[in-house]
């Protein structure tokens, strides 16, 4: 029999990729806006605590097992920044050309360029799950002197992927998804649902 599960996201791409890794496994997947949920809002200091209580909001409001993810860039010489504000890194509004010109500029004159795109995912059986289940990847590389490549989105043309000499703008999106901080995240939460 199906189970449901709601997702704390109103990304279509994001909900339609999570559809497709979820619905073999027996769950019937819903976006929170199907069910006219506005999501909670993020005012966490870690990846972790914004998913928790994104997933933990959704749970409660829909009745049922929820899911949420949370992700973004974490810069070595940076402090881990810009963390959980990577997609407002240069401002209020979502700008991802903004966003990489204030990564470089906060680089600037840096020869510490290491950093790693984090992902975490947040799995509640219910709002009051006790023991959530929790999976994280991270994908190391480093942050180049200028933005090359169209593909990808967010900082990707700053990326840099550990072993490749090409930017994660540069890679196809399969390959992408073999390697990125969300497909490493995404292998072990499937891993335990499937128990
Ligand atoms: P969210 O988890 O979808 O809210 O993403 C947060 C922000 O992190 C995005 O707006 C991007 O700035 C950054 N980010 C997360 N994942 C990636 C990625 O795979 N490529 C580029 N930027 C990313």
């Amino acid at each position: 029999m199906m189970q449901n599960v709601t997702l704390a996201s109103s990304n279509a791409g994001k909900i339609r990729e999570f559809e497709g890794l979820l619905t073999p496994l027996g769950w019937r997947v819903t976006g929170q806006d199907q069910l006219g949920i506005v999501g909670a809002e993020e005012p966490h200091r870690t990846f972790l605590e914004n998913a928790l209580s994104k997933a933990r909001h959704v749970a409660r409001v829909a009745g049922t097992a929820a899911l949420a993810d949370d992700s973004g860039l974490c810069v070595s010489a940076l402090q881990g920044a810009p963390g959980v504000d990577s997609a407002h890194f240069s401002g209020p509004e979502r700008d991802d050309q903004r966003n990489n010109m204030a990564l470089l500029q906060a680089l600037a004159g840096q020869d510490r360029r290491e950093a790693y795109y984090y992902c975490v995912l947040v799995w509640l059986n219910h709002a009051d799950d006790p023991t959530p289940w929790v999976a994280e990847g991270r994908w190391y590389g480093e942050i180049g002197q200028c933005c090359v490549g169209n593909g990808g989105f967010g900082y990707d043309p700053l990326f840099r992927p550990k072993g490749l000499d090409k930017t994660a703008a540069q890679l196809t999106m399969v390959e992408k998804n073999r390697m990125s901080h969300r497909a490493l995240a995404w292998q072990q939460l499937v891993a335990r649902i499937q128990g």
